[in-house]
């Protein structure tokens, strides 16, 4: 049992369920203005994107061998663009911004009425749920592929572990602004909250627990589970940034520069993962 990499799990989940819970409540107190809200989108999209890409994408192509195995990868990276494209087509789970400025600048939409939001409720808390369930998914899985030995300094999936924490308050900010919105009371919209918090931890475990119950630490199931994260990733980060860059102009300089900090520190801790993974080779060696 490896008490290490369940200890450091926990931490993870308990970290998770603190920001989910802190953006719900945060939906319950007031609207964040839209400039705000959608230059930490891109941040976060940024961050997210970079993940995908630097490191549940190269970290699949490590575990899937034999010929093909890029193809394979690719094919799995497809399957979780389309999946993801799919929910989001039926559900329209993904809108952070609740702000009123929002709702104006979208006034084709029929925003305000409130039948119409809590018709979609069940729906968008449906997407929302499969959403996270990929996320804690891919939170367990990458727990599997980098033990604390084999990455020197850096926790393993430290990576995946921030875009989720970054993520997950914006999550649960819409899923409590939407309840707001359709007039549910403080009672279902805490309890609401708390559920949705826990999901992700409980599901992290659920699969850190089930890849090596299962013995499939060495297998390419990882690789596989990892790819189809990527094309998750990459799709929800893109959701989040495509509809304001369709249908916005102002603020464009702070939000590309959000985006390209976002890149950059995930590329960041992919070099700082990689050179303590080198660090410790090279100790090993002399
Ligand atoms: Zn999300
Ligand atoms: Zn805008």
């Amino acid at each position: 049992m490896d008490y290490e990499g369940l200890l450091i799990i926990i931490g993870y989940s308990l970290g998770i369920f603190a920001v989910s819970f802190i953006g719900g409540r945060l939906a319950v107190l007031g609207s964040i203005t839209h400039t705000r809200i959608q230059i930490l989108m891109s941040l976060v999209a940024g961050f997210i994107l970079g993940i995908a890409m630097y490191h549940l994408f190269p970290h699949s192509l490590e575990r899937i061998t034999g010929p093909g195995n890029v193809e394979k990868a690719v094919a799995w990276v497809v399957f979780g663009m389309i999946l993801m494209i799919f929910l989001l087509r039926v559900f329209h789970f993904h809108q952070h911004d609740f702000s009123t400025e929002a709702g104006e600048l979208y006034d084709h939409h029929d925003h305000g009425e409130a039948g119409g939001h809590s018709g979609s409720l069940v729906g968008v808390a449906m997407g929302l749920g499969v959403h996270t369930v990929t996320e804690g998914v891919a939170l367990g899985t990458s727990m599997r592929v980098s033990s604390p030995h084999e990455d020197g300094g850096a926790l393993p999936a430290l990576g995946v572990f921030l875009a989720i924490l970054l993520h997950k308050p914006l999550d649960a900010y819409s899923i409590i602004g939407m309840m707001k919105f359709a007039g549910h009371g403080a009672r279902a919209r805490t309890v609401a909250n708390v559920a949705f918090a826990s999901l992700c931890p409980l599901v992290a475990l659920a699969s850190f627990w089930g890849v090596g119950l299962l013995g499939l630490d060495d297998g390419s199931v990882i690789g596989y589970v990892l790819a189809f994260a990527a094309g998750a990733f990459l799709c929800i980060a893109l959701s989040d940034l495509l509809p304001e860059i369709h249908f916005h102009s102002h603020d464009r300089g702070k939000l590309i520069v959000a985006l390209l900090v976002g890149i950059g520190l995930a590329y960041a801790l992919y070099f700082v993962e990689s050179s303590a993974v080198h660090g410790t080779q090279e100790m090993h060696g002399h």
